[in-house]
């Protein structure tokens, strides 16, 4: 990659003339007002489709290539589902819509008195976008509270690298147990802790016990898979604790009879390679050996949130999510909506069906402005319920009234995921894989490398120049026992996980300076930012 070019073309023709309109003035071809979509999530896909009719030109910018379906992350962890059945690339799902073009870069700075975007190529280099309107659906990202560092030996759960990362842990813990001479070190690799028992740990913790009983059951001489202890922490009551006592107490139950040993009320003081502490209520510390540590605890927004609150002036919560009207824009910025999960409204929760309504509000309410017509209606949620998978035959379901676990939930959560998954292919795909994987014990997608999946690494903080030499050394990608951690990202043991303050775990440096309006940058490219974990 070069790290040369920066451009302000417009979306809807390449390369051509750059630089801003006026604010709120038509600026595309033929007098198009440019829309500018950062993310390709829920939000960002649905605003973009909204927009598909409307006479206006998209431009939708994703630090991804590909829109992913979160929800099934953990079965493309777990050897279930393949890559490409749960990321579909944007160009492919928007290809058909002729007024929208995808970009692959990462926004870092909002202008918004010019109305412009600031975004960098993977490895440096600037690009700009003027915008008539921009929505942002930049969803959040995982948070350590406050302790990024972990994330060398704790990957989290948010991207399809992530993903890959935790297949590799998984499937490789017992690849290393199989040849483990000394008992300790064997049982430390059957040994997998998750921090955080909300839908994701859940869904990971019974995953694991499943494919630990089922799959490998009998293909290993050496060990027995089974003998996996999978241990679940959370600083909570009970897991599963968003869907009430009652199915949180099922969830528990179901966990049990898997296996999972749940540790609630318990706090992570700290974790290493290899290992991790815990501080119960009452205050005791406990030391666990686990090769394998995953975690789902906790979110936060992302860098280019802060970005936007400090161009704009708006309010951002505990999280570091934007606060929006009802009609989900900015205060005083009419042409800047928020939607998804990075948008801070009632304290709608982060789930897709929100990213999904607000996506579509806001592309709707920009062709209503497009078109010369005043949107007034202000964002109404409609809650359809939720549902989070335990293991086979066994899930939770919330939907009005209806509130069920086991068997019939499971297959309630079968069909919603059948319904919502993306593309065509993808969901006769998913419907045959589940059948195998159901009916068999069949997970065919177990491939992993030995080589390292970089995630405590991002393409885009680093510039990629031809001859550049690859970043040296990551911390605890790899978890072998022995090695020790960089003594400088090692928190003080026993110290508490603390809820970072909003906005402290932004990259810092991040921020490119704006280009003089109409005037394509060749850049010097931006200097590479700090590491940061994702
Ligand atoms: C493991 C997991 C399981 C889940 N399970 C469920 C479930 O069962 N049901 C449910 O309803 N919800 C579930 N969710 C939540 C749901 O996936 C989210 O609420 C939803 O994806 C939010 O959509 P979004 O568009 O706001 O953000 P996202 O889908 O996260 O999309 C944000 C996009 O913005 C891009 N981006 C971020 N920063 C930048 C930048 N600076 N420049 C350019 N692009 C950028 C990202 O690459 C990403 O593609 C789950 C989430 C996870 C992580």
């Amino acid at each position: 990659m070069t790290d040369e070019v920066a451009s302000t073309a417009d979306p809807a023709s390449p390369g051509g003339s750059a630089g801003s309109a006026a604010p709120g003035g038509p600026a595309g071809p033929a007098g198009r007002r440019r829309v500018v979509i950062i993310g390709g999530g829920f939000g960002g896909l649905f605003a973009a489709r909204a927009l598909r009719r409307a006479n206006v030109s998209v431009t939708l910018i994703d630090r991804a290539q590909h829109h992913l379906f979160q929800p099934l992350l953990y079965q493309c962890a777990t050897g279930i589902l393949s890559e490409g059945e749960i990321a579909v690339p944007l160009r492919d799902l928007l290809e058909k819509h002729k007024n929208i073009d995808c970009v692959m870069a990462e926004v870092v700075d909002v202008d918004a008195a010019g109305q412009r975007v600031i975004a960098q190529r993977v490895g440096g280099g600037r690009l700009e976008y003027g915008y008539d309107d921009l929505i942002v659906a930049a969803g959040v990202q995982q948070s350590y509270f406050g302790h990024p560092e972990y994330a060398g030996w704790a990957p989290g759960m948010k991207t399809l690298e992530d993903a890959l990362a935790i297949r590799r842990r998984v499937y490789g813990a017992f690849e290393m147990a199989d040849t483990a001479a000394d008992p300790a070190e064997r049982r430390s690799w059957l040994t997998f802790a998750l921090v955080g028992a909300g839908p994701t740990g859940v869904e990971l913790a019974g995953q694991i016990r499943e494919l630990a009983t089922k799959t490998l059951r009998s293909e290993f001489r050496s060990i027995e898979p089974g003998d996996a202890r999978v241990l679940l922490f959370d600083g909570g009551d009970a897991p599963l604790a968003s869907f009430g006592p009652k199915l949180s107490a099922r969830a528990a139950e179901i966990l049990h009879g898997l296996g999972v040993e749940q540790h609630m009320g318990t706090l992570v003081t700290h974790v290493d390679r290899g290992w991790l502490e815990v501080r119960d209520h009452a205050g005791q510390q406990t030391r666990y050996d686990a090769s394998t540590v995953l975690w789902t605890a906790g979110v936060e927004a992302p860098p280019v949130a802060e970005a936007l609150a400090r161009a704009t002036g708006a309010e951002r919560d505990r999280s570091g999510r934007i606060a929006v009207e009802k009609d989900l824009t900015i205060p005083g910025h009419p042409e800047i909506s928020v939607i998804g999960d990075v948008m801070s409204l009632d304290k709608l929760p982060g789930v897709a069906e929100v990213a999904m309504q607000s996506g579509l509000y806001a592309g709707r309410r920009v062709r209503l402005r497009a078109s010369g017509r005043m949107p007034d209606k202000p964002f109404r949620y409609r809650d359809l319920g939720s549902a989070a998978y335990i293991s086979r035959g066994r899930a939770v379901v919330t939907a009005g009234p209806l509130r069920t676990g086991g068997f019939i939930a499971w297959w309630i959560w079968l069909f919603i995921h059948i319904a919502f998954l993306t593309g065509y292919r993808n969901r006769v795909g998913a419907v045959l894989t589940w059948w195998l994987a159901f009916t068999r014990d069949d997970r065919k997608e177990r491939a992993f490398t030995v080589q390292e999946v970089k995630t405590f690494r991002d393409a885009y903080t680093h510039p990629l120049t031809p001859g550049m030499p690859e970043e040296a050394e990551l911390p605890g990608e790899e978890g072998q026992p022995g090695q020790q951690a960089p003594p400088a990202q090692q928190a003080p043991a026993g110290q508490q996980a603390q809820a970072a303050p909003p906005g402290q775990q932004a990259r810092a440096g991040q921020h490119a300076p704006a280009a003089q309006p109409g005037k394509p940058v060749s850049a010097p490219p931006a200097p590479p930012p700090p590491r940061q974990a994702r």
